[in-house]
């Protein structure tokens, strides 16, 4: 079962909008997999359509011309078009794309099947294939981690969010499962392994620190999360 869900305010802001892309897609991988999350986006987006219904119209001066027919009609069938487009329907219904990872296949999320995604770069257990966003400082990849694998212990500067996709793997805190999502920051510092190997979509803000070892051997570690 997922125990680990995006927080209110994520939630909130997914609704509103008003997400970086990255944590948008992150935010809207989970609720694909998550009924309690599907539940709670369905309140808070049915409370915004209400807020928005409610308001009180705003006392502008009432114009000084009417709108023309013409126009009115206009609008109508402009409205009546989107309304009888059902390409708009399309994005529900792509097809599944499957991925194959060093022998493993993987079927995408939906959200992610229409994004582009670089060729998995290799770095010992762990692979990484960098997610086509344009997003400022925040990263998007997939994150691939062989049978056995894990991430020397490590905190963030800024934040971390790691999704679960398919597999498992472990910290500190416990196990994890499909369409767990982990946000980490500086107040956090764990050494993720897995028995079984994992595929993770991971959003990072900044580069890691390692907190054990020397972190120049490190780095081609770091570069490959961050
Ligand atoms: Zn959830």
């Amino acid at each position: 079962m997922i125990k680990h869900h995006p927080s209110e305010t994520l939630l909130t802001q997914y609704c509103d909008a008003s997400l970086a892309t990255s944590l948008s897609l992150a935010v809207s991988i989970h609720v694909d997999m998550c009924p309690v999350c599907q539940a709670k986006v369905a309140k808070i987006e049915t409370s915004n359509a209400n807020a928005l219904f409610s308001e009180e119209p705003a006392q502008f001066e009432k114009p000084q011309t009417e709108k023309s027919d013409l126009l009115e009609e206009f609008e109508l069938n402009v409205l009546d078009m989107i309304m009888s487009d059902d390409s708009i329907d399309e994005v529900y219904e792509v097809e599944p794309v499957s991925i194959k990872v060093n022998e493993h296949n993987y079927q995408l999320p939906r959200a992610l099947t229409r994004i582009s995604h670089s060729k998995f770069t290799q770095v010992g257990k762990l692979a990484r294939s960098r997610v086509a966003l344009d997003d400022g400082a925040l990263r998007s990849s997939l994150l691939h981690i062989d049978a056995g694998g894990e991430i020397p212990e490590h905190t963030h500067t800024g934040f971390e969010v790691t999704l679960l996709l398919d597999g498992e793997f472990s910290d500190e805190d416990g196990n994890y499962v499909p369409g767990d999502f982990i946000w980490q920051d500086g107040s956090h510092q764990h050494t993720p392994l897995t028995k079984d190997g994992c595929l993770c979509f991971t959003v990072v803000s900044s580069a890691l620190h390692f907190n054990k070892g020397f972190s120049k051997l490190l780095n081609p570690i770091g570069n490959l999360i961050y």
